[in-house]
C-alpha cells in the first residue's frame, strides 16, 4: 500500500508518518529528509538541492522525482511507502503513476495556518539522529538534548521565520490543485490536524485499519 500525507510544513505530519511507519510496516519517504541526505553526501544532485533549499525555494520536479525513484529502487523490499512532501503538483502525481507507483490513500492534514508559524518556530531537530521535537508540545526530557541519542537539538535552517512564510505560501499555491485532483479520484481523506497528536493518531488509525484489513 502506498499513501501520501498532504499538509503544510508544521502540520505534524512528520510525527504521524513515524507512527504509521512503525504500526503498518511502511517506509516513509520524506523528500525533506532525502534532500538533506543528498546534500550531506555531497552528490552533484545534492549540490543543486542545497542551492534551492538555502534560498527557501522548492526543488524542481525533475530533481525531486529522480531522488524519490532512486530511493524506491533501493528499497524495493518494502511493503509500501508513505510519501511526505511529495508529490506537490499534479504533474508530479502523474509522473509517479506513469512510473508504476500507484497511490491507494491520501491523508490531507487540515490546520489553521495562523498556528503553523507558531508551531514551526518551536520546532527543534536532533543534529545527530534527526528526530523532531517541539519545545512546547513535544519537548525533550532534558533541555536541548535528544531523548534517543543525547545529540544536540538545533533549529533547522529552513525553519527561520522569513523562510517559513515563503514555504507556507508555496505550499498553498501548489497543493490546492493536488487536493482537488485526489479528491476527484475519491482516495483523499481529510483529518483535523489541529487536534492533539494522540487524537490525530487515532483519526489516522481509524482510516488505515479498515484499508489494511481489506488488503488481507
Ligand atoms: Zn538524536
Amino acid at each position: 500500500m502506498n499513501l501520501i500525507l498532504l499538509g503544510p510544513p508544521g502540520s505534524g505530519k512528520g510525527t504521524q508518518a513515524k507512527f504509521i511507519e512503525e504500526s503498518y510496516n511502511l517506509k516513509q519517504l520524506s523528500t525533506g529528509e532525502l534532500f538533506r541526505n543528498a546534500v550531506k553526501e555531497k552528490t552533484a544532485l545534492g549540490h543543486h538541492i542545497q542551492q534551492y533549499m538555502n534560498n527557501g525555494h522548492l526543488v524542481p520536479d525533475e530533481i525531486t522525482l529522480d531522488v524519490v525513484l532512486d530511493t524506491i529502487k533501493r528499497l524495493k523490499e518494502s511493503a509500501g511507502f508513505i510519501f511526505d512532501g511529495f508529490p506537490r503538483t499534479i504533474v508530479q502525481a502523474q509522473s509517479l503513476y506513469e512510473r508504476g507507483i500507484e497511490i491507494q490513500l491520501v491523508i490531507n492534514f487540515i490546520i489553521d495556518l495562523s498556528r503553523i508559524e507558531d508551531r514551526l518556530a518551536r520546532r527543534r531537530i536532533c543534529f545527530s539522529c534527526k528526530r523532531e521535537y517541539n519545545i512546547k508540545y513535544q519537548p525533550p526530557k532534558e533541555l536541548n538534548i535528544c531523548d534517543r541519542c543525547k545529540g544536540e537539538l538545533i533549529v533547522r535552517k529552513d525553519d527561520a521565520p522569513n523562510i517559513i512564510k515563503k514555504r507556507i505560501a508555496d505550499y498553498q499555491g501548489l497543493t490546492h490543485k493536488l487536493i482537488a485532483y485526489y479528491r476527484e479520484k475519491q482516495i483523499l481523506k481529510d483529518i483535523d490536524a489541529d487536534l492533539p497528536i494522540e487524537e490525530v493518531r487515532l483519526e489516522i488509525k481509524n482510516i488505515l485499519d479498515p484499508l489494511v484489513r481489506e488488503k488481507k
